[in-house]
């Protein structure tokens, strides 16, 4: 299984960390081993003084595909849900500055925290709202609207590079809002008014 990851899909969040909104998609992976599931908890690494949680709608792959054209991408995944994409925010600033890779602070173990999912055919994927609440307070509220590359596109752009494999998942982006987590914080996801996701930090 493979994580994609879309960075700066959302005009506001490229924005309010003082980045250009890109010409083409964005693209970063997570191994496997970045998978937390379950609900299971965030043991925050000491390696960072700042990761940042990033809400994010996450489409999960149903069928193997290579160079998939935009028209027949929507046949090649067929649920959506929820997924923080945890990420050391010092490490990736002083990577960034010297033009390294994203790993260290993007591809950590358990940096992919992924909620439930449900079936594409029960939601109108154009319009979803999706929220981030820390510790009972919104933080992030985002519409598959507002995205700068939609899932069709970024499933034949990445399709294009990759073979994509049924079980795959693509972190699509997150919106503004993103901010520092810390020890007891509780993070609870929803799609529309549904709970999909909860993580708590220890
Ligand atoms: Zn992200």
């Amino acid at each position: 299984m493979k994580i994609f990851c879309i960075g700066r899909n959302y005009i506001d969040h490229a924005k309010e960390l003082n980045n250009p909104v890109p010409k083409s998609p964005l693209i970063f992976m997570k191994p496997a081993t970045a998978a937390l599931t379950d609900g299971k908890p965030f043991y925050h690494p000491d390696f960072s003084n700042n990761i940042h949680y990033e809400l994010e709608l996450v489409l999960k792959i149903s069928k193997n595909g290579r160079s998939v054209q935009e028209k027949f991408a929507t046949d090649y995944y067929n649920q959506i849900g929820l997924g923080i994409d945890f990420t050391a925010r010092d490490l990736q600033d002083s990577l960034k500055d010297k033009g390294h890779p994203w790993e260290l602070a993007k591809a950590f173990d358990n940096s992919a925290c992924i909620g439930n999912f449900v079936d594409k055919s029960e939601i109108d994927v154009r319009n979803i709202s999706f929220s981030l609440q820390k510790n009972g307070q919104v933080v992030q509220n985002g519409q598959s609207s507002d995205l700068i590359f939609v899932f069709d596109y970024l499933i034949s752009y990445i399709s294009g590079y990759f073979t994509l494999q049924t079980g795959d998942l693509i972190f699509t982006g997150t919106p503004a809002g993103v901010g520092k987590i810390d020890i007891g914080d509780n993070y609870i996801g929803y799609l529309g008014d549904k709970q999909m996701l909860q993580c708590t930090i220890k």
